[in-house]
């Protein structure tokens, strides 16, 4: 068996270990004679996998009393609606900042339920940077406002929290490329939704910390869109994605293993500089993010030409390593480094743009 050196912004690489306990546990889980996935949702077993994920969870993030822990289905696509629906509260506008392409997803859709405020955007920048706070021009009656921590296809990140403690705005934040690869402080927050298919484990579940008072919306909406029906039903209001959810759990028990988010973040920090000082010493190639906003889980970078670009991910995966193409609206390439994904393969990544550059440049 050859795994190859997954470099794909999600779904992402899991970690070996993690794979290998799904495939034992597979047929039977804990001699329990059958498979999570062919489990009752409202049988011990099940609700001892999920309970156990959400406890793991609330250890690793240090979740305060006062949220919620939702494992819910839609993705962040989903919530892109979902969130209006329930977190306007009988006002009528929001604030969003414009990042990139899925600040702009989240934008649009909002159109449809609200007066949207695009409060700061870096598209005169090519989206390569985080707008600044102070040049941020909030809408004082704003329902909430709602930022993009991670560009996924831009690779570009916050490195700061907003800071809302004035105006008592709740942020909302999009955090599904970068949650779990540092610690934050979710008392920051008025809600955090994330696609699991990256640092949370797989496609099918979409992870939401919500605090309490925001749970109930002032409109009437479907049962299973409403946060505070979820959040009652400790999200079974329906027949919950188990397997997904019980492969978050695993994904959690991986992270504590590795020794918490502060340990996983080091180890980030060091994985995204092994590339970016290929960046910052060969000229051959271009960063696309500004260093003070670059992401340490999708780094974004060009070639002098398209056809080096294509040309660089053709040889990259006969040396293997995949999913390098960038998104096709930003064009060049696209390492993602997420938790699971190893050291050595930005090592490898290192030494072959440095032969790279030096064969075409
Ligand atoms: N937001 C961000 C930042 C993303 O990276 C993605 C997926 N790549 C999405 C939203 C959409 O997530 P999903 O496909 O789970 O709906």
């Amino acid at each position: 068996m050859t795994r190859v050196f997954n470099f794909s912004a999600g779904p992402a690489a899991l970690p070996e270990s993690v794979l290998r306990q799904a495939a034992d546990e597979m047929l039977d889980w804990k001699g329990s004679g059958m498979s999570v996935m062919e489990m009752s949702h409202r049988g011990k077993e099940y609700m001892a996998i999920h309970a156990q994920a959400e406890a793991d969870l609330r250890e690793l993030l240090a979740i305060p009393a006062n949220y919620k822990v939702l494992f819910l289905q839609g993705g962040a696509i989903g919530q892109n609606a979902i969130v209006p629906m329930n977190m306007l509260r009988g006002k009528t506008s929001a604030d969003y900042i414009n990042t990139g392409e899925w600040a702009k997803k989240s934008i649009k859709e909002a159109k449809n339920y609200c007066k949207v405020n695009v409060a700061a955007t870096a598209e005169d920048t090519g989206f390569t940077s985080v707008p600044p706070q102070s040049t941020w021009k909030l809408d004082p009656n704003a329902a909430y406002v709602h930022i993009c921590s991670n560009e996924t296809i831009g690779g570009v990140e916050y490195h700061w929290v907003p800071d809302l403690s004035a105006t008592g705005v709740p942020l909302i934040a999009d955090m599904s490329s970068n949650i779990l690869s540092r610690q934050i402080d979710v008392s920051q927050y008025g809600l955090i939704y994330a696609g699991a298919q990256k640092n949370v484990g797989i496609a099918g579940t979409t992870l939401m910390l919500v605090r309490d008072d925001l749970l109930k919306p002032a409109r009437k909406l479907p049962l299973m869109l409403q946060y505070g029906v979820q959040a009652k039903d400790q999200s079974r209001h329906n027949t919950p994605p188990v397997f997904a959810i019980y492969l978050s759990g695993l994904v959690f028990k991986w992270i504590l293993k590795q020794g918490g988010l502060d340990a996983v973040h080091k180890a980030n920090m060091a994985k995204a500089k092994i590339i970016y000082d290929v960046l910052e010493s060969v000229p051959f190639f271009k960063g696309h993010a500004r260093p003070d906003s670059r992401s340490l889980m999708n780094i974004t970078f060009r070639c002098p030409t398209e056809q080096l670009d294509e040309l660089f991910v053709k040889e990259a995966f006969k040396n293997g390593m995949d999913q390098l193409k960038g998104h096709r609206s930003t064009g060049g390439m696209r390492a993602s480094t997420y938790n699971a994904f190893p050291t050595d393969g930005c090592k490898a990544l290192a030494d072959f743009m440095r032969e790279f550059a030096k064969k075409h440049g």
